[in-house]
């Protein structure tokens, strides 16, 4: 029978009540002759909720306990959806990350998953059952349990499907696809049939959480279709397919946000070779992702160097820049939390010029001041000042994709 891995997020399994709905969809597929490997996330405000408890504790939480705090999430959340289907009368069985090996690497709070053992999956699936597995979750070389990062479950979902070789992976959520813009933050914003692997790995890493990143760049490596669809409705959503030649004449096929990025600045470090590599070393040897770095070189001999990392890291990295301070030569170190970044991304810009003068002439317009920008062939980014975030994304979503603009 064909395989379908199917992944419910948070929202979909926040209430008893939502869960027996999602047992139903579940043995809906069943019933029409698939297979089914089902994948969810905690309960929703769950991971938020264990964070909290873990930060009333400590300022930084020891990373190797936060992640055995975070993994008991997903713990319950399987627990409940087997009982659940079971209590309709559809056999059922739920495993944990290390029960089935979805073996990472160590990088506790963003691990990369690295293989699957999928021998009792296909096991319980020849027995009948329904195999439900906990996302986000994964266990490293010597059996610590890990987590894959924030929206991980979509990772673990994706990476399910490739090794299971799934017909696809089904990623079902609180909204009906992946639309122009986020719908919470933009009513224009329109449901996408369809977009490209690229097109989507762009939008998650700028923000656009309705798909983990990770995710993408797994469906894209393993070819693995994904269809990103309403929990709540039967409407079709939207697929992931490979660049097709009609996608260029779209200039801008998606808007994004994010402000769960920070702000660092060391002022006034002597600019001389060297000394970047001595700052940035420290801060990946601690796993911190770096996204835009911009360096202003002065007249004295100094240069101001601003980079940004994940909010949820900022302290760590002020606590090793700090450190750092003294063999830098740094004048001091300011940091700014009240930052978002705005980008727009499409495939047709590879082809069409003009799209970044005129983004910042959309947000000229709005007196809002751009304060560090970085490209790639088919994405522009800009950090704002976090209140103009939604506005940002409005005019931006009017000046190139518009009311009715086409997709
Ligand atoms: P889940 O708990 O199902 O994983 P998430 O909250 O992680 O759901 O992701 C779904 C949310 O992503 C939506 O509710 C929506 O607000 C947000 N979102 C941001 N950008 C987009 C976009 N371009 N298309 C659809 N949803 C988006
Ligand atoms: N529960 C985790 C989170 O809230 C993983 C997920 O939902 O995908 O980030
Ligand atoms: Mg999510």
């Amino acid at each position: 029978m064909p395989l379908l891995v199917q992944k419910y997020g948070g929202t979909s399994v926040g209430s008893i009540e939502r869960i027996k709905q999602v047992a139903a969809k579940i043995i809906r597929a069943k019933r029409v002759g698939h297979d089914v490997v089902v994948v969810v996330s905690a309960m929703a405000g769950e991971t938020n909720r264990l964070l909290g408890l873990a930060h009333e504790i400590a300022e930084i939480p020891d990373e190797r306990e936060k992640d055995v705090l975070l993994a008991s999430g997903e713990q319950v959340s399987v627990a409940l959806l087997t009982l659940a289907l079971k209590e309709v009368g559809q056999p059922a069985r739920s495993y944990l990350g290390h029960q089935v090996r979805i073996e990472t690497d160590s990088a506790y709070g963003k691990a990369r998953i690295l293989s699957i053992d999928s021998t009792k999956i296909v096991q319980a699936i020849k027995a009948g059952d329904v195999v439900v597995v906990a996302g986000f979750q994964g266990v490293d070389e010597d059996d610590n349990i890990t987590t894959l990062g924030r929206g991980g479950s979509d990772t673990s979902a994706v990476a399910l499907a490739a090794f299971l070789n799934a017909e696809a992976c089904e990623i079902y959520t609180d909204v009906d696809g992946v639309f122009t813009a986020d719908p919470g933050i933009c009513p224009q914003a329109r449901k996408l049939a369809r977009i490209s692997y690229d097109e989507m790995i762009e939008l998650a890493s700028t923000g656009a959480k309705v798909l983990e990143i990770r995710s993408v760049e797994f469906a894209k490596n393993y070819s693995v279709p994904v269809h990103v669809r309403s929990t709540f409705s039967d409407v079709e959503g939207t697929w992931l397919v490979n660049e097709e030649e009609s996608m260029n004449d779209v200039l801008v096929s998606g808007v994004a946000s994010d402000k769960n990025e920070a702000k660092i600045t060391l002022v006034r470090v002597p600019d001389q070779p060297g000394l970047a590599a001595q700052i940035f070393g420290p801060i990946a040897d601690a796993h911190i992702v770096v996204d835009m770095i911009i360096q202003n070189a002065s007249e004295d001999g100094t240069t101001d160097l601003t980079f940004t990392v994940p909010k949820a890291d900022h302290k760590k990295a002020l606590s090793i820049m700090e450190k750092a301070l003294p063999a830098v030569h740094a004048k001091g170190i300011t940091v700014d939390t009240e930052i978002a970044k705005v980008s727009v991304v499409g495939v047709g810009m590879r082809t069409h010029a003009g799209v970044a003068a005129k983004m910042f002439q959309v947000l000229a317009a709005e007196g809002i001041n751009i304060e560090m920008i970085s490209t790639s062939e088919i994405k522009i980014s800009v950090v704002i000042n976090a209140k103009y975030t939604e506005l940002a994304v409005r005019v931006l979503h009017e000046a190139f994709i518009g009311k009715q603009g086409t997709v």
